[in-house]
């Protein structure tokens, strides 16, 4: 396995892919690209999100009864097995990746490893232990409690909700709509927590991992994980069904460790092969840049309308260059 087939290392070891990337073909409308895109997009995260949905609704989220009593005897298991579900996800990557380094440093996008990089921003000066003791301690307590409370709220009747038997339909079409939604709340909210003052009190915690691996997903201040976590809340306008806030948990949980690999392809077999693209260059050049790619490369192309789009060519760092001259430029004449 030979990663300069695919694209270069500079002096530092930072590899970078040769192709540059290809936003999303919906608009303007590019139906050439319209079948390899969507089953790119539906495989393999998307599936596999909703396939650990469908699991945890089908073995560990109680009925309705249950769900009408905000009862330890069903919140702790759930809270248990979400803590142990993205531990267990997170840490597989991580050992086989991070700590085995199965592949060593092909196809990855920054030369170094973070346990090679020791830093006083982090608890305990190491970036893999902050980073997983923010998600299991807080990100994901906080997921789970936004999760308990609206299945809670659907079991009292507060919620409008349809029945599968007479509304599949409906109901399928919220499911397929929800990554969407996912993209578009979190392009928003991040777009909001990177505003100077938010950005210092908030999302500094979650960019301290100039160099992210699976554990600095969900990495983050307790008020940016209640508005990353908070897209379930969405289900308050759906009038849909109950599994659709098990659904944005895992979406929002488990999808989340998708920009932070740190790969651009992960080798399973020990030849190096099969080799499974990762799609985290996007996110992984916000880490880098910042004020770039505020979206992952989804459905949505969020961040070309709105120009803050890098593909991750030459073209598009000269084009990311120029905007922040010319906001450097801006920033000179308002306070001079
Ligand atoms: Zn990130
Ligand atoms: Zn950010």
């Amino acid at each position: 396995m030979d990663d300069l087939q695919f694209g270069t290392r500079n002096k530092r070891g930072d590899w970078a892919p040769a192709t540059a990337l290809r936003a999303s073909p919906i608009w303007p409308p590019q139906p050439a690209r319209a079948l390899s895109w969507l089953i790119g997009y539906l495989w393999p995260w998307n599936a596999l999100f909703l396939a650990s949905a469908l699991l945890w609704w089908r073995w560990l989220i109680p009925d309705e009864a249950t769900r009408r009593t905000l009862d330890i005897g069903w919140i702790g298991p759930l809270l248990v097995a979400n803590m142990m579900g993205i531990a267990l996800f997170y840490g597989a990557i991580e050992w086989r990746w991070y700590h085995r380094r199965a592949q060593d440093r092909r196809f990855k996008y920054n030369g170094r490893f973070p346990a090679e990089q020791p830093s006083d921003v982090f608890w305990f000066r190491s970036q893999n232990l902050d980073n997983a003791l923010r998600t299991l301690l807080i990100s994901v307590p906080i997921g789970t409690a936004i999760e308990v409370a609206l299945l809670w709220g659907y079991a009292n009747g507060w919620i409008a909700q349809r029945d599968w038997d007479s509304h599949p339909g409906q109901i399928a079409a919220l499911v397929a709509l929800a990554p969407v939604i996912h993209e578009a709340h979190f392009f928003v909210i991040h777009r909001a927590i990177h505003w100077g003052p938010l950005y210092r009190w908030v999302h500094a915690v979650h960019h301290n991992s100039v160099n992210p691996s699976p554990w600095s997903s969900l990495s983050m201040h307790p008020v940016e994980s209640l508005a990353y976590f908070g897209v379930a809340a969405w289900v308050l306008v759906m009038a849909g069904h109950p599994f659709l806030a098990v659904w944005f948990f895992h979406l929002a949980g488990f999808g989340a460790v998708v920009g932070h690999i740190g790969f651009d392809k992960l080798a399973f077999g020990a030849d190096g092969r099969p080799l499974m693209d990762t799609s985290a260059y996007a996110h992984y050049l916000h880490h880098k840049h910042f004020d770039v790619n505020y979206c992952d490369n989804g459905v949505l192309p969020l961040d070309v309308w709105t120009g803050s789009w890098h593909d991750g060519s030459p073209e598009g760092e000269a084009r990311m260059q120029e905007r922040f001259r010319r906001k450097r430029e801006r920033m000179n004449t308002a306070s001079s």
